[in-house]
């Protein structure tokens, strides 16, 4: 199988960081915008860079786009040129698109218009840290649905068995994976450890219900 392979049109903050990011693990980068300073900018850390207006039909309809899974559209402040572009891509047979967006009017246009993943990144980091800001010791946090998350935690405290089984049985968290200060990766175990040291991480599958529950297992 053969590289997967993107497209990022608009190279602000968001596109270009995502540009880069998914070339360095391993995608292939298509990074276009009609900026040149920006396409320049970007051209030595992606698989190839081009300046092109894609509000403008000839210049999308000079590019194949049936190679990319995925293309991303990261123009966020202009509403116009956002709408202007996904609509030109979704007539060249775009399936799979994705629309970074300014605020909810922005959202709701793109979800109308079909888009399969609407960013808001403002918005999200806001909602992650407005949850998280209660509990330091949280490196990350990934929601799975409404009810569970998995968390990442920064043992602060020196904790042996009984306290890791009586905070996790009690309150509801399943333990995934260990990494020790030492170690560079986490190794998947459900057994508790006989002991946890300052600098260890866990990570924990957690109900929402239990959340708060965080600050006493870490205090
Ligand atoms: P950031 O990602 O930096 O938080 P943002 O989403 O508001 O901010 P913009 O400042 O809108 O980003 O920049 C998005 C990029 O999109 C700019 O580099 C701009 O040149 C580019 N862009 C705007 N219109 C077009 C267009 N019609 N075709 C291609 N690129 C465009």
């Amino acid at each position: 199988m053969g590289k997967q392979r993107i497209a990022v049109i608009g190279l602000g903050r968001f596109g270009a960081t995502l540009a880069q990011e998914a070339q360095a693990n391993g995608v292939e980068v298509l990074a276009v915008d009609s900026n040149e300073t920006k396409v320049n900018d970007i051209a030595d850390s992606v698989g190839e860079a081009i300046i092109a207006d894609c509000t403008d039909p000839k210049a999308i309809n000079a590019i194949d786009w049936q190679q990319f899974s995925t293309v991303v559209v990261a123009i966020g402040s202009d509403i116009k040129n956002s709408m202007m572009t996904v609509i030109h891509l979704q007539e060249a047979g775009v399936r799979t698109l994705w629309c970074k967006v300014q605020d909810k009017y922005h959202a709701a246009l793109m979800s109308r218009l079909g888009v399969q993943k609407v960013i808001s990144p403002e918005e999200e980091m806001a909602r992650r840290a407005g949850r998280t800001i209660h509990f330091p010791d949280m490196m990350q946090q990934m929601l799975l649905g409404a009810d569970q998350f998995v968390a990442e935690i920064q043992i602060i405290n020196r904790m042996d068995r009984s306290a890791i089984a009586s905070k996790l049985g009690r309150k509801h968290h399943q333990l995934l994976a260990i990494k020790r200060k030492t170690e560079s990766s986490f190794t998947q175990t459900t057994a508790l450890p006989d002991c946890l040291y300052p600098g260890d991480r866990i990570l924990v599958l957690s109900q929402s219900s239990a959340e708060a529950s965080w600050l006493s297992f870490m205090s």
